[in-house]
């Protein structure tokens, strides 16, 4: 089933047969998130050909999801439906908490919403993408150290510079805040599986109540260097 207040979108939408097929794998993320609002819209986008060749989404302001599929791509449903699921939660949470204030709000907030776009994936039976299997590695291999890296500025206001670094900086591969927002999602939704269905509708401060963050040991060979954060 598809919710009507999705479909308008979507048959304008060229490609509309794929688009309809991932509107259908998130059916149970629209449904939960339909019990809080109603104005949500789906927007395809076309026109832009070179956005590194990849199907990137975004949330524009509450109400918007735009998923962009560069015109050179052919769109994959379950890449936009795992896309989906991703922007939905975020758009889901902004009904209870729509600024971040801190570093960490933003990094838990993204490494739960990777949570659920690779859980859809899962649900699916289907291999995890090439950006997700990224992220798992990465946050595998290296998440603890980055997260010890990151550890000292977690408090710290998310200015557009730090939001920046964290999250749109690619010179070394995927920015480092989803890593780390992986890594953390990962061992909260471990030591307490139900915080997954609950972490969309509670706020920031509930989820740190909710999830104890690991303290890094710091030696001196670990002491954090100084990344411009
Ligand atoms: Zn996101």
């Amino acid at each position: 089933m598809i919710y009507p207040c999705f479909a308008p979108a979507i048959a304008e939408s060229p490609n509309h047969e794929i688009c309809m097929e991932a509107l259908r794998t998130t059916e149970a993320y629209q449904a939960e998130f339909i019990k809080l609002r109603h104005d949500v819209k789906i927007y395809f986008d076309r026109s832009s050909a070179s956005r590194n060749y990849a199907i990137g989404a975004e949330s524009v302001g509450a109400n918007n999801i735009v998923i962009h599929i560069p015109s050179n791509v052919q769109p994959i449903a379950t890449s936009l439906a795992s896309l989906l699921a991703h922007e939905l939660f975020h758009a889901k949470h902004r009904c209870v908490n729509n600024a971040f204030g801190s570093a960490l709000d933003k990094i838990l907030e993204e490494g739960l919403a990777v949570y659920h776009q690779y859980n859809l994936l899962s649900w699916s039976h289907e291999e995890p993408d090439a950006y997700i299997s990224g992220i798992i590695a990465a946050s595998d291999e290296q998440g603890a150290a980055f997260y010890r890296e990151l550890y000292p500025h977690l408090n710290d206001h998310l200015n557009s510079q730090l939001d920046h670094d964290l999250f749109y900086d690619r010179s070394h591969g995927t920015p480092l805040g989803y890593i780390v927002g992986f890594y953390l999602a990962d061992r909260a939704i471990k030591a307490n599986p139900q915080f997954l269905a609950q972490a969309g509708s509670m706020s920031f401060d509930e989820w740190k109540k909710t999830i104890v963050l690991p303290v890094p040991r710091f030696t001196s060979a670990t002491m954090p260097r100084h990344r411009a954060f």
